[in-house]
């Protein structure tokens, strides 16, 4: 129950921070090989724990009345290749998105926040959503990367629970509003580069210890 009720919980709240409007977006949780995961349709505001669809890992469904979110395989491929992602979100967040659909990844040379907590959110290519093309961009940076941008469609997080994968959505989102705002007053102001390169030095330690 404890799993069903945070996969509850981060879905209405991805809801309600507007990170995912309507029908879009997906959680998923992975405990003893089982995937839980929310289903496809259904507004991320208006779930109940009832309607989560329990699988295994080769998306054989072993529990729920419900359809499994149609981006289920990008999940599967996730957990697939990295054991310590216990978390998968999926979400279009519109700053984020942004930077998405215009093909550019989230980088920075002014935000200290952003260089030592991700170094950077890479842009995965492009794949038709719900094939198995979508995720594929996905693996040169899965290793690497906690957040990652799929191009012309969104963002997915990794978490070592879905509070941590939420946590990630919701910061790149913020990330992606600061950078953009900034834009529209001129650009950003770029450290120099002795600055920067404490940073980077900030990011070695955080990512060793992550
Ligand atoms: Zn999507």
């Amino acid at each position: 129950m404890k799993i069903r009720n945070s996969i509850m919980e981060v879905s209405r709240l991805l809801y309600s921070k507007n990170l995912a409007t309507a029908f879009e977006g997906n959680i998923s949780v992975i405990e003893d090989d089982k995937i839980y995961i929310t289903p496809n349709g259904i507004c991320k505001g208006f779930i109940t724990s009832d309607m989560l669809v329990v699988m295994d890992l080769k998306g054989n469904v072993l529990e729920g009345d419900y359809k499994p979110s149609s981006e289920v395989r990008m999940h599967l491929a996730a957990y697939k290749s990295r054991p310590d992602i216990k978390s998968v979100i999926h979400a279009h967040p519109p700053y984020a998105t942004a930077f998405a659909v215009a093909n550019k990844p989230i980088e920075t040379k002014a935000y200290p926040e952003m260089i030592i907590l991700y170094g950077k959110i890479p842009l995965a290519a492009y794949g038709t959503p719900s094939t198995d093309e979508i995720y594929r961009g996905m693996d040169q940076y899965i290793k690497e990367y906690d957040i990652i941008l799929l191009a012309n469609h969104g963002v997915i997080a990794f978490g070592s629970d879905v509070y941590d994968a939420f946590f990630k959505m919701e910061s790149a989102e913020g990330i992606a509003k600061v950078l953009t705002l900034a834009e529209r007053l001129g650009g950003e102001k770029e450290l120099p580069q002795n600055k920067l390169d404490e940073l980077y030095e900030l990011r070695k330690k955080h990512k060793a210890k992550a």
